[in-house]
């Protein structure tokens, strides 16, 4: 691999870590209804507010050794974990990309502007098995206008079939989780499910969306299954189906396509092009 793209890959490394700090916040101030943009961060024991070089993605909390400098207290080690899972996911992205025009590095910004989104419902969905519809809704609108922007730039016409794609994906998103939902009055799927359902289906767009189902269902019978065997949850307790979810998507992103190929030749059509 030559330098150019070894210190591209560096330098998206360090953006992606800047943004999971970004996305930390996100994840604090959201359920608990405060303003993204509001005021600097401060410690959630003392109070102090965090300076600059308390503020350094990974860096900080490596070298206060994952203490509040001010108070003392431990600090969870969520926020190491999630600057650095988006830094990783912003990397590879990029490995799998590897962009070189304009088009393909706007490509790529729409890909992490979806696994953003996904991280900051990861998160929420598993620490208070919410997800929520300030999160969900303006995303699928930006995602869609997104899709929009990029189908009038390759095809020059807003209803490209990148759209149309996105959108019937959302719709097929919704719709099954929604009907679950609806059916077992919330006990096998929650209506925040199904919105999520609406965002990654825009995102993965049709069929792809369904591939996600399934994988999704695998991953959670994978966590939950030794979770059920230990005894560390009962059949009938909550599970964060939105994480099982997010995981799918991004595999989906990334493998789906070596998923469909698998698929198609077991399925006996022979070669998938
Ligand atoms: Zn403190």
């Amino acid at each position: 691999m030559d330098l150019y793209f070894l210190l591209t890959a560096i330098l998206v490394f360090v953006f992606g870590t800047a943004i999971g700090s970004f996305l930390n916040v996100a994840v604090w101030r959201l359920p608990r209804k405060e303003q993204i943009t509001h005021g600097r961060s401060h410690c959630p024991n003392c109070g102090h507010e965090l300076r600059s070089k308390d503020l350094i993605p990974l860096v900080s909390y490596v070298l206060a050794k994952g203490k509040c400098t001010y108070c003392q207290k431990p600090i969870s080690p969520q926020y190491f974990i999630v600057e650095f899972i988006t830094g990783t996911l912003f990397f590879t992205s990029y490995l799998l990309y590897l962009p070189q025009d304009f088009l393909h590095w706007i490509l790529l910004l729409q890909g992490w502007f979806v696994l953003s989104v996904l991280v900051v419902v990861f998160v929420i969905d598993l620490k208070h098995y919410l997800i929520l519809d300030k999160v969900i809704f303006p995303m699928t609108i930006l995602l869609l206008i997104f899709q929009a922007t990029i189908g009038w730039y390759i095809y020059n016409a807003v209803l490209s079939d990148l759209v149309i794609s996105s959108f019937i994906g959302a719709i097929a998103g919704f719709v099954p989780f929604y009907l679950l939902w609806k059916l077992s009055g919330g006990k096998w799927m929650g209506l925040g499910d199904a919105k999520f359902g609406l965002f990654i289906g825009a995102a993965l767009g049709w069929p792809a969306i369904y591939l996600a189902y399934m994988l999704s269902f695998f991953v959670g019978t994978a966590v939950a299954l030794p979770l059920l065997l230990t005894g560390k949850k009962e059949l009938s307790g909550k599970l964060p189906f939105g994480t099982f979810l997010a995981i799918a998507t991004i595999i989906v992103l990334w493998a789906g396509d070596w998923f469909m190929r698998l698929y198609w030749e077991w399925l006996g059509f022979g070669v998938y092009s």
